[in-house]
C-alpha cells in the first residue's frame, strides 16, 4: 500500500505519515513549497500531478484547506488516483467540484475520521428522535489554529439533529437580552490551546439533562481512520463514498 499525503507538513499530514509508518504503509509526502521543512523530504504541491502520474499511489490522503483540496481532487481525477479527504470548511460549490471528481475516481470525504464520532452521530439521531421538545445545545472545542467554525463534525451533527428532530434554526452564541426560543439549537464554539477536538450535545427537558460527549485524545485517531479509508477505497470504482461504508465493511 502506498499513499500520497498532501499537507504533509501540517498537523494532520504529520499524523498520517506517522500512522502510516506504524502500519508499514509507504507514503509520498507533498507540501506547499513555502512550507517545506529542512530535512523533511516532500515533493512540492505544484508537482502533484507529476507525482500522481509517475508514482501511481493507491490513494491520495488529503488534510489541507478547501481550495487546495478541490485542486488536488481535479489532479486525482486526471491521474486516476482515488482521493480520501478530511479537509473541512467546504462551500457548496467546492463540494460540487469534489463530486465532479468522483465521476472519474473514487472520492471519500469525511469531516471526521474517528469511529467514536460515527457512533456519536447515531446516538445523537436516536436522542433527537426520542426526546421531542427538549432543548438542544451543541458545544465544540478545538485548538487555537483551527480556521473554520463551527467544525465540520459539528456541522454534520447539527444536520443529524435537524433531520431527526423538529428544530427551528441555529443560534450561534448569545449576547445581551436573548432568551432561548423554542426549537432553536444553540451552537457554541471554543478555540484554545492544542485541543484535538471535543463535541458535546446537550438535551434538556422534563426535569432531566442528557449529554453526549466525544473527545479525541490524539490526531492519531483521525489519521488511522483516513488510512483505513484509503485501504478501503483503493481499487474501487469511481464514485462518492462515506466513512460509514468503511466502518461497516
Ligand atoms: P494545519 O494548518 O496544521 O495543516 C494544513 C496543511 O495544509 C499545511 O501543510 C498547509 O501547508 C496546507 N495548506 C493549507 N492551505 C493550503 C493551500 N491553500 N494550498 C496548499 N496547501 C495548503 O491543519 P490541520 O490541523 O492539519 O487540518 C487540516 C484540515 O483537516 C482542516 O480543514 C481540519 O479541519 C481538517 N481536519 C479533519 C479531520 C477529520 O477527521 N476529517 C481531523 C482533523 C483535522
Amino acid at each position: 500500500m502506498r499513499v500520497a499525503v498532501t499537507g504533509a507538513t501540517g498537523r494532520m499530514g504529520q499524523a498520517v505519515i506517522g500512522a502510516a509508518r506504524e502500519r508499514g504503509t509507504e507514503t509520498l509526502p507533498v507540501s506547499r513549497a513555502s512550507e517545506r521543512i529542512e530535512g523533511f523530504d516532500a515533493s512540492p504541491a505544484s508537482n502533484l500531478a507529476a507525482v500522481l502520474t509517475s508514482e501511481s499511489p493507491d490513494a491520495l490522503v488529503d488534510f489541507t484547506a478547501p481550495g487546495a483540496s478541490v485542486e488536488y481532487a481535479a489532479a486525482c481525477a486526471e491521474a486516476g488516483v482515488p482521493l480520501v479527504t478530511g479537509t473541512t470548511g467546504f462551500s457548496e460549490e467546492q463540494v460540487e467540484a469534489l463530486r465532479r471528481a468522483s465521476d472519474e475516481v473514487p472520492v471519500l470525504y469525511a469531516p471526521n475520521f474517528s469511529r467514536g464520532v460515527s457512533v456519536l452521530d447515531s446516538l445523537v439521531r436516536e436522542a433527537a428522535e426520542s426526546l421531542p421538545g427538549y432543548d438542544i445545545e451543541l458545544t465544540e472545542t478545538h485548538h487555537n489554529g483551527k480556521r473554520d467554525a463551527p467544525s465540520g463534525t459539528a456541522e454534520r451533527l447539527l444536520e443529524t439533529v435537524e433531520e431527526a428532530g423538529e428544530t427551528t434554526g441555529r443560534t450561534h452564541g448569545r449576547e445581551g437580552i436573548q432568551p432561548r426560543e423554542d426549537g432553536e439549537i444553540g451552537v457554541h464554539v471554543r478555540r484554545a490551546g492544542d485541543v484535538r477536538g471535543e463535541h458535546e450535545l446537550l438535551f434538556a427537558g422534563n426535569d432531566e439533562v442528557l449529554t453526549l460527549t466525544h473527545r479525541a485524545e490524539s490526531r492519531g485517531v483521525f489519521a488511522a481512520g483516513a488510512l483505513d479509508a484509503a485501504e478501503w477505497v483503493a481499487g474501487r470504482d469511481a464514485g462518492w463514498y462515506d466513512f460509514g461504508e468503511v466502518l461497516a465493511a
